[in-house]
């Protein structure tokens, strides 16, 4: 077996890192070229000395010289990339069949699409590439003759769940109806709702069944997350928000659900492990050890089922109106959203303040047509400034907006 390349955006984050201990357990298979972070001198240099890549790239000019230096007298041997361009070369070097993109943010849009451009295989976590410019991107897929599989562990299941012959952006199966995107609530779901306005980051970073990064948990506590992915799930499967349900799930058993024509309802189970969506992914259509620990369907015992409180939930609402808006809305409401959760994150900003930055944001921008990136990424930049605006402002509510 020839071992393919692989680059991996995002590799000392939550998916990079399980992604490295996958690869770990079927190391003929796959041979490290790129690992990428953004300031994370530290865990990149181990990462670094252990998988020995021939690339490292560091976002961040200056963490890029001090992993230079370090590297010098343990790993000589690898190039050190720094910036956006370094980001996007590693994503489209000949030598690399597949990328891992993870990302968080919109950060990582561009080296996605300089994957996709360049026909790799993608692994997608990163949601934010396909809510901020799904069309462009799914475009960008097709003409680059890119394969695109999601990580995202529902639209894993959700993908596990479709007809054999079905490869995301191919068009919607006519034998589908509906998908039951599931969700488990997060840490909030049965919080009273006057104790939410003092919800701290280390509260809304504790999710009760998955383990991680900080912006990915507090979209999951805002469910955020959940409207994320209604509009990923649209751009993957081509079908709109209307025919994707989401349920509330709390065990986070099933990871979703996809009915067919027919009365069939198709899920996909196991243990809420990302390293089972992240090796699916990597060996398709082949399985391979994940080292994901067995489901144990009798412990689990009941698996509830309700639908979403959309008044505790408004960024759900909101993600499923900038869907229906289309156009720019989702970029917008992608960056609003990730500033107020850098703001909550940083103490600047009450838990409960984030749907209302991101509701202004949307309704001061408006909508455009999504025509070209400049356009989306216009207004991604409009947005964060606007929801800036408005964070300071409620940080210092002297200040008028
Ligand atoms: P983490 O915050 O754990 O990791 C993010 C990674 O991206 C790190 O390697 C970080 O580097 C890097 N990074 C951050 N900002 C930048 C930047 N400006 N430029 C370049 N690199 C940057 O995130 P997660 O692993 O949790 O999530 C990654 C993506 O996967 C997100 O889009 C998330 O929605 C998605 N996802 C995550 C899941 C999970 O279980 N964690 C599940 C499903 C999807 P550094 O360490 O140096 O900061």
């Amino acid at each position: 077996m020839t071992p393919q390349g692989i680059t991996i955006l995002g590799a000392t984050g939550s998916i990079g890192v399980s992604t490295l201990d996958v690869i770990g357990r079927n190391p003929q298979r796959y041979r490290i070229v790129a690992l990428t972070a953004n300031d994370d001198v530290d865990g990149l240099f181990k990462q670094c000395v252990r998988y020995q890549p021939q690339y490292a790239v560091m976002a961040d000019a200056n963490a890029a010289e001090q992993l230079r230096q370090r590297l010098l007298g343990a790993a000589p041997d690898i190039e050190v990339l720094a910036g956006p361009e370094g980001l996007q070369r590693v994503a489209s070097l000949d030598e690399v069949d597949c990328v891992m993109a993870a990302i968080v943010g919109a950060a990582g849009l561009m080296p996605a699409l300089e994957a996709a451009r360049s026909g790799k295989r993608i692994l997608l976590a990163n949601k934010e590439a396909l809510v901020i410019s799904g069309a462009l991107f799914m475009k960008q897929v097709h003409d680059g003759g890119a394969v695109l599989l999601p990580v995202d562990s529902e639209h894993n299941a959700i993908f596990q769940c479709m007809p054999p012959s079905f490869v995301p952006g191919a068009g919607h199966p006519d034998e589908i109806s509906n998908i039951l995107l599931t969700a488990s609530g997060g840490p909030f779901r049965l919080t009273p709702l006057e104790q939410l306005a003092g919800i701290t980051p280390e509260q809304a970073c504790a999710h009760p069944n998955w383990d991680m990064g900080r912006k990915i948990s507090v979209d999951s506590a805002t469910m955020m997350n959940k409207g994320l992915e209604v509009i990923e799930a649209c751009w993957l499967f081509s079908t709109d928000a209307a025919h994707v349900q989401v349920v509330i799930h709390p065990q986070s058993v099933i990871h979703s659900m996809v009915q067919y024509r027919d009365g069939s309802v198709l899920a996909q189970l196991g243990n809420p492990d990302m390293r089972t969506p992240i090796a699916h992914c990597l060996a398709w259509p082949e399985r391979i050890d994940a080292g994901v620990q067995a489901l144990d369907i009798v412990s689990i015992g009941r698996l509830d089922f309700e639908a979403p409180d959309l008044a505790r939930f408004p960024c759900l609402r909101l993600a499923q109106e900038a869907w229906q808006a289309g156009g720019t809305a989702s970029a917008v409401l992608n960056a609003a959203n990730e500033m107020a959760v850098d703001a909550f994150l940083d103490g600047q900003l009450e838990f409960t303040a984030i749907p209302g930055v991101i509701e202004a944001t949307l309704s001061h921008l408006g909508v455009q047509e999504a025509s070209t990136l400049d356009v989306v990424l216009d207004a991604d930049r409009q947005a964060r400034e606007y929801a800036s605006i408005l964070v300071e402002s409620a940080s210092h509510p002297e200040v008028p907006a």
